[in-house]
C-alpha cells in the first residue's frame, strides 16, 4: 500500500493536489474536512458537533476525528493506498495513525508538505470563500484563528514525520501542474 499524508496550512492546495494525484496511483482520497462538511450538510450528529468547532476555526476534538477517520479507512476493501488530506493535524493523531496502520501491516510512506507564504494563503482563502461558499473561509477572524491553530497545534506534526525522515517539503506556489510534477517526483522516490 502507498499511504501519503498531504500536509499544509489552510489554502496550501492539499485538496487540489490530492485530486491530481489519486487517479494516477489508484489511491483513496480521505479529507477529514470534506467528511465533516458532508456530515454538516446532512445534519448528522457528527456534523452538528463538528460544526460547532469548525465555525470558530478550531480543531474538532481528536477522539471524534480519529474515530471517524478509522471508520472511513475500514470501509475500503483492498485499498491500494490512501491520501490523508487534513489528517493528522495534531501529534496525537499522527501517533494514532502510525499504530492504526501498523495493525494493518502498513505505514505512512511519506508526508508531502506544501509550503506557501502566509500572505498568499490569506489571498487564496479570500478567493475560495467566494467560489466555495465555505463560511470558515469568509471571515478574516476565523481565518486568522485557523492559521494560529495551524502554527500551534498542527505544525508540530511536521517535526513528527521529520524525525522519521518522511518529511518532503514541496514549494506550493506556481502552476497547479508544476506542483503536481514535483509531488510525482517525490512519490516516485518513495517507491524505490
Ligand atoms: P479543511 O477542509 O481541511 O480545511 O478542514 C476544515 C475544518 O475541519 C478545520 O478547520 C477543522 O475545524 C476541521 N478538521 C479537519 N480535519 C481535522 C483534523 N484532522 N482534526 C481536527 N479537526 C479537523
Amino acid at each position: 500500500m502507498l499511504n501519503l499524508v498531504f500536509f499544509g496550512p489552510p489554502g496550501a492546495g492539499k485538496g487540489t493536489q490530492s485530486a491530481q494525484i489519486i487517479n494516477r496511483y489508484g489511491l483513496v482520497h480521505l479529507s477529514t474536512g470534506d467528511i465533516f462538511r458532508y456530515n454538516i450538510g446532512n445534519k448528522t450528529e457528527l456534523g452538528k458537533l463538528a460544526k460547532s468547532y469548525i465555525d470558530k476555526g478550531q480543531l474538532v476534538p481528536d477522539e471524534v476525528t480519529i474515530n471517524m477517520l478509522k471508520s472511513e479507512v475500514n470501509k475500503i476493501e483492498n485499498p491500494k493506498g490512501f491520501i490523508f488530506d487534513g489528517f493528522p493535524r495534531t501529534t496525537f493523531q499522527a501517533e494514532v495513525l502510525d499504530s492504526f496502520l501498523e495493525e494493518k501491516g502498513t505505514k505512512v510512506a511519506g508526508m508531502i508538505s506544501l509550503e506557501v507564504p502566509e500572505a498568499e494563503l490569506k489571498e487564496r482563502l479570500r478567493k475560495r470563500a467566494i467560489d466555495s461558499g465555505r463560511a470558515d473561509d469568509a471571515n478574516p477572524e476565523i481565518i486568522a484563528n485557523r492559521i494560529s491553530v495551524y502554527n500551534n497545534e498542527t505544525a508540530p506534526v511536521k517535526v513528527f514525520y521529520d524525525k522519521q525522515e518522511k518529511l518532503h517539503a514541496i514549494k506550493g506556489v506556481g502552476s497547479i501542474d508544476e506542483i503536481t510534477n514535483d509531488i510525482i517526483k517525490t512519490i516516485e522516490s518513495l517507491k524505490d
